[in-house]
């Protein structure tokens, strides 16, 4: 069931930004606010949505924490690496909040979400005001307001499925791409993952709401539109609109943009999605297909419900059907009960898929999972080994991925200055694929034509022309 926050509740989220807005006109001059997003597409979009709310709130931005008024980290629970650089970065803050004890610091999304994150950060974390988890997003005016008016610190964690907030302002981090959250949740339960459990069950936006937002932007000129959602190819269930639909509809409206999205699961990826991009004028030719390992067995044990085969074919399929196909993936190495055997079997997938690039981690465990309670014998030594011997295949198969785009004329969007050679200028093609050009600054935010020259590991270059192929 989706849950959407209703109008009666954002009008009163609405008055409490109307009240911190009072407040804030009062001060001498405009409060700072410092908003820092940790891990995913989602959380940099939320994080764009913050602050969309904090501008209606009077607050003006600041990159410095020294110098804000308003700290907001919005945090990732996806690997404890992460987890930590934001307790360093919390605990990094009290000096400030000595200092001034008017600073309000709060602390938002995924990784305090989880009960045991959440009251740790209360417990030990005395300078953070409000601690609010990802369900809860849309009444920070509320939050903000409670805590100028009485100082009291919050702490808002509902346990709930999700809630999809629809029209909540927005401050882009960019003028020319724009990301577009299609779904918010998960119903995979994958063993080792975190996210089903603090974003909650999938729930999609309505069709007409995704299509009314991507017109927008393209009428206000956006160029690239990111379709977000943690498993875009189960949207739309709720209306009987499958995903490929969806890209249809959108792939309709007049312009001149392109349509990227993530992430893709093999389980629910089709023959239909390919043929959709295959045929389409605007989506990219780029397919980010997670694989997280090439063993049967231990894709098993991962929940992901596709075995190696299905996979390939796959595959096999995109690159027949949608033309030079760039395939990223994300693999996770030393899953708890695998074995050398099982990880030789992933690097041999590596080599037949030839991936144009692999993001790829060592297994990170992370409480409450199914994952966290399996035995896991290999040392972090041993996986650290596999993990290197995997970059190694990796980076051979990207040295010579993108030599199939040499001699071919592709579009490209001009985003800015370029970084394998002085005075080029760079963006990326239809395939997602950056291209370095011999362009000028006022190409900034169009689309060109550039025939590529050269092929590096993570980039090609190439000269600006007429025509595409
Ligand atoms: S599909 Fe699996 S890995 Fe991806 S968000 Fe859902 S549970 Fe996590």
């Amino acid at each position: 069931m989706i849950t959407e926050v209703s109008e009666k509740e954002l009008m009163l989220q609405r008055e409490y930004i109307a009240k911190v807005k009072e407040i804030n006109s009062k001060l001498s001059e405009i409060p700072l606010a410092h908003v820092h997003s940790f891990g995913c597409q989602q959380n940099v979009s939320d994080g764009e949505k913050i602050k969309g709310m904090l501008a209606l709130m009077g607050y003006g931005f600041t990159r410095e924490t020294e110098n804000a008024d308003l700290i907001l980290f919005n945090t990732c629970a996806v690997r404890e690496n992460a987890e930590d650089r934001v307790f360093g970065n919390v605990g990094a803050l009290k000096k400030l909040k000595e200092n001034n004890r008017n600073l309000i610091i709060a602390v938002g999304g995924c990784m305090v979400q989880q009960e045991h994150i959440a009251a740790k950060m209360r417990k030990s974390f005395p300078q953070v005001d409000i601690i609010f988890g990802t369900h809860v997003m849309h009444n920070l005016p509320q939050m903000i307001y409670e805590k100028l008016a009485d100082r009291k610190r919050t702490l808002s964690i509902p346990e709930c499925d999700g809630v999809i907030a629809e029209g909540l302002p927005v401050i882009r981090e960019s003028k020319v791409k724009a990301s577009v959250p299609i779904m918010y949740g998960c119903n995979n339960f994958c063993t080792y993952c975190i996210v089903p459990f603090v974003r909650g069950r999938e729930r999609s936006r309505k069709p007409e709401d995704v299509f009314a937002e991507v017109e927008g932007l393209v009428k206000d000129n956006y160029k690239e539109i990111l379709l977000l959602g943690q498993n875009v190819n189960s949207y739309g269930k709720e209306y009987g609109v499958s995903f490929s639909e969806l890209l249809r509809r959108l792939d309709s409206i007049e312009g001149d943009f392109k349509i990227s999205f993530m992430t893709s699961h093999p389980k629910d990826c089709t023959e239909e999605l390919i043929d959709t991009i295959a045929d389409s004028r605007h989506i990219s030719y780029h397919l980010h297909l997670p694989v997280q390992s090439g063993s049967d067995r231990i894709l098993k044990e991962m929940n992901r419900h596709y075995n190696r085969e299905r996979y390939l074919k796959l595959v096999e399929y995109a690159k027949k059907r949608i033309p030079d196909v760039a395939l990223t993936t994300d693999i996770i190495v030393g899953f708890p009960g695998e074995t050398y055997e099982d990880f030789k079997e992933t690097v041999e997938l590596m080599k037949t898929v030839q991936y144009d690039s692999a993001y790829t981690f060592i297994y990170s465990r992370r409480e409450g999972t199914k994952a966290a309670a399996m035995p896991d014998p290999v040392t972090d030594e041993e996986k650290g080994v596999w993990f290197r011997e995997l970059l190694e295949v990796q980076n051979a198969i990207g040295e010579k991925a993108y030599e199939r785009f040499i001699g071919k004329t592709v579009r490209v969007l001009c985003e800015g200055i370029g970084r394998t050679a002085d005075g080029l200028m760079t963006g990326h093609s239809r395939h997602g694929v950056i291209v370095d050009f011999n362009g000028t600054m006022d190409m900034i935010g169009q689309y060109v034509n550039v025939k590529i020259t050269k092929s590096c590991p993570w980039a090609v270059v190439g000269e600006l022309v007429g025509d595409t192929d």
